[in-house]
């Protein structure tokens, strides 16, 4: 069935298996705060976290200048995050919602248009135009339901982002009209821009390695401090506490979707839902695969591409990463609900530390 994966298990790979570097882990320990910082005396490393777009973010800057380009970078999410959140009613993107259009700021216009490439590329499965459909489902407020049929088909019938019409404004600004009743989201891209714009900051201050690490994504700026590789672990679907295979890494974002990360079980049938919606079905997405990272330089891309790809199944992001990984730029690591893992064929010098029970399968990228 899958024609050009190449069935070979990387076993040498797994004999050198260097201990795994948890990036992913750092995350652990959530601040109840708004907004934390700390950071060691010295100017060498310095630790932002921030509480935004309902994650919480860590940033780690090595260097001279680490203090001053962390803080920038943290307020920088801030403003992302006062921007972009649908659940802030005084941000642009609610706004825009609850006119049914509006005037958009450059943050949003590069956003939106990187969505419609996206939805065009993906045959519908990422689309912003998704947003009726969360809120039924309760995924913004936190009221979880399952929705009526009546109900569900009507926010369904609002889904569709090619109704929206973009028109630029010539300043880098732009305005969006969508069809009546039709709202946008930009969760699903949105914290990766955030990281990408903080990587640029980083490089005015003149910091050649950094981390950010926004709940399960990671966003690395060049190496370690000594030179060698980052190492990012990617979680297990199947199990929390443990990683199913480790990556080396330089300079780019490693972006993780799951279906594991926001969800609720329905007490009456056991069913779990979670919030990475199939525009299908207006149900979540259950196609296979149990989670998607990409890794790319383009951070926007990567975290767009990781909820396409999940709503898109195994089969159908085998067949997007055959044909597009080279020509835009990313690698894919999709793991199945059975365990096993696919990696497209330029990750295999960097994978590591593979999960004994996962088969690995090899993507062929070359055509
Ligand atoms: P997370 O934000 O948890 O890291 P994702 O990047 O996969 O995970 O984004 C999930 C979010 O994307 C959802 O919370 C919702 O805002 C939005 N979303 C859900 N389904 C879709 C879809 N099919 N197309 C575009 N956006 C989606
Ligand atoms: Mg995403």
């Amino acid at each position: 069935m899958f024609m050009n994966i190449k069935k070979k298990k990387i076993t040498a790979l797994l004999l050198c298996a260097a201990i795994v570097c948890l990036v992913l882990g750092a995350c652990g320990s959530p601040d109840d705060g708004q907004t934390a910082e700390s950071g060691s005396s010295s100017d060498e490393e310095y630790t932002a976290k921030v509480y935004a777009m309902d994650t919480y973010m860590m940033l780690t800057v090595y260097g001279e200048n680490a203090e001053a380009a962390a803080k920038a970078g943290a307020e920088e999410i801030e403003r992302l995050d006062a921007l972009l959140s649908t659940g802030i009613e005084t941000s642009e993107v609610a706004v825009i919602n609850a006119n049914g259009g509006g005037e958009m700021s450059e943050d949003t216009l590069y956003l939106v248009n990187r969505s419609l490439e996206i939805f065009e590329s993906t045959g519908g499965a990422y689309d912003i135009t998704i947003y009726p459909v969360m809120v039924l489902w309760g995924f913004t407020t936190g009221e979880f339901a399952v929705p009526d049929d009546e109900s569900l088909a009507a926010a369904l019938n609002l889904v569709d982002a090619g109704r929206l019409s973009v028109t630029e404004n010539g300043d880098g600004t732009g305005t969006l009209s969508m069809a009546a009743g039709q709202e946008i989201d930009l969760g699903g891209i949105a914290k990766g821009y955030a990281s990408g714009r903080v990587m640029e900051i980083f490089e005015e201050y003149g910091i050649t390695s950094a981390m950010i690490s926004l709940g399960g994504n990671v966003h690395l700026l060049g190496n370690k401090t000594d030179g060698s590789q980052w190492h990012v672990g990617i979680q297990d679907p199947a199990d929390s506490s443990a990683i199913i295979a480790g990556l080396s890494v330089t300079g780019k974002a490693v972006i993780t979707s799951g279906g594991y990360e926001r969800y609720f079980e329905d007490e009456e049938t056991g069913i779990t839902y979670h919030h990475i919606i199939d525009p299908e079905t207006g149900y979540s997405a259950y196609n296979g695969l149990a989670s998607v990272t990409i890794i790319s330089e383009d951070s926007t891309l990567a975290d767009g591409l990781s909820t396409s790809l999940f709503v898109m199944g195994t089969e159908d992001a085998i067949s997007y990463c055959e044909e597009n990984c080279v020509q835009y730029g990313f690698d894919a690591v999709l793991v199945t609900d059975e365990g096993d893992i696919y990696i497209t064929e330029a990750l295999e010098d960097d994978i590591f530390g593979v999960d004994d029970a996962a088969q690995l399968y090899v993507i062929d990228t070359q055509e």
